[in-house]
C-alpha cells in the first residue's frame, strides 16, 4: 500500500480503475451522439444522454497545459518534488488531470506528443495514470514493494522501523497470518477465571445446570477469559517493529464474541495488521486478532488491538 493518498474508487468511476489494473485504459463513449466524456459520469456531457459506453482506448494524446510545483501540495509528495501536474487531452479530445514521469524539466513542452504511463502503486495492482513523451520507451512503473529490500532477524521475520511509514503501511494486508498453537480451555481453567474475575454466573460454572438449561448444553468461557488467552497463542506475525523506546497496549477499537467457547474446546488464533496510523501520540498498529473454537469458521473473540509505539 502507498501512504499517498489515493481516488476513491465509485460506483460510477469503477470501470476505469478496473481497467487500468488490468493494463487498458477505459473512456466512456454516447451511444447517442458518440461524444467521449472523461471524467466518468452516468450521463453524456454532451448531449445529456443516459447512455454511455466503457470503450478502450490508446491513450494518446497530447500536453494541454502543465504546472512544476516546487512546493508539495500536500506533505505525503515531497519525495516527489518538482511534480509535473499536467492536463493530457487524449485524442479522442477528452482532458485528464494527471502527472508527467521520466521527463526532465526542459523537456516538457505544450503540446508535445504524449502517450501512457501505467504506474502499479500498491501490491494488490492498483494503477495510476500518468504520461511521458511518446518517444520514451517507459510504459509502466511496476510496483516497488517497500518490504522488499529490509532486513530479517533470526526467526526470518522483516524488521521494519517505526519511522518508515510506507513500509508500515505496506504490512496492511487483508490476509491473516496461519493459525497458531491451540490450547485447551477446560472447567478448571474457567473456574479460576471466574474466582479471579468474580464473574461465576451458572453458565459459566454450573456444568450441570448448564446441561439442563443452557442453550449451548454445557458451561461456555467467559468472552473476557478467551480474549485474555490470546497471550498464549503464538500467532507468527511476518515482521518485527524496531527503533521505538517503548510499545504499549492502547486498548482495542473493537471487542466482539460471536460464539461461544464450551468448556473443553481447544482454541487457536489467528490476526492481521488492519491498519497503521501515525498521530503526535506515536504510531499506532492495529492488529485484528481472531480467536476461534479449532475447526468453527465462526470466531469466538474479534479483537481489533492497538498497540501504540513511541
Ligand atoms: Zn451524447
Amino acid at each position: 500500500m502507498n501512504v499517498k493518498p489515493m481516488p476513491e474508487m465509485t460506483e460510477i468511476s469503477k470501470p476505469f480503475w478496473q481497467g487500468l489494473k488490468e493494463g487498458e485504459i477505459r473512456i466512456q463513449q454516447c451511444n447517442q451522439c458518440d461524444g467521449w466524456v472523461f471524467f466518468p459520469r452516468r450521463h453524456c456531457s454532451h448531449c445529456l444522454a443516459h447512455d454511455l459506453e466503457w470503450k478502450p482506448v490508446s491513450g494518446k494524446g497530447t500536453l494541454y497545459s502543465f504546472t512544476l510545483t516546487r512546493i508539495p501540495t500536500l506533505p505525503e509528495f515531497a519525495d516527489e518534488m518538482p511534480q509535473a501536474l499536467a492536463v493530457v487531452e487524449l485524442e479522442q479530445g477528452v482532458r485528464i488531470n494527471t502527472t508527467l514521469v521520466g521527463l526532465e524539466e526542459d523537456e516538457i513542452k505544450v503540446g508535445m506528443a504524449l502517450k501512457p504511463v501505467l504506474d502499479q502503486v500498491d501490491a494488490k495492482g492498483n494503477t495510476l495514470l500518468r504520461f511521458t513523451a511518446a518517444d520514451k520507451s517507459l510504459d509502466s512503473l511496476p510496483y516497488m514493494n517497500p518490504l522488499g529490500s529490509l532486513p530479517r532477524n533470526e526467526q526470518g521475520q522483516i524488521q521494519v522501523a517505526v519511522d518508515n511509514p510506507t513500509a508500515l503501511q505496506a504490512l496492511v494486508s487483508d490476509e491473516f497470518t496461519e493459525w497458531s498453537n491451540s490450547i485447551t480451555v477446560d472447567q478448571e481453567l474457567i473456574n479460576t477465571f471466574a474466582e479471579l474475575s468474580g464473574d461465576n454466573y451458572w453458565i459459566h460454572t454450573d456444568p450441570e445446570r448448564a446441561a439442563k438449561e443452557s442453550p449451548f448444553g454445557t458451561t461456555i468461557a467467559h468472552g473476557s477469559l478467551v480474549q485474555v488467552l490470546q497471550s498464549r497463542l503464538n500467532f507468527a506475525l511476518p515482521f518485527e517493529i524496531t527503533g521505538f523506546q517503548t510499545m504499549v497496549n492502547y486498548g482495542s477499537d473493537r471487542l466482539r464474541f460471536p460464539a461461544p467457547v464450551p468448556a473443553g474446546s481447544e482454541i487457536q488464533a489467528r490476526a492481521r495488521v488492519k491498519s497503521v496510523q501515525q498521530s503526535r501520540k506515536g504510531t499506532a498498529l492495529t492488529l485484528e486478532v481472531h480467536v476461534h473454537v479449532v475447526g468453527n469458521d465462526r470466531p469466538s473473540v474479534i479483537n481489533d488491538l492497538v498497540i501504540l509505539y513511541r
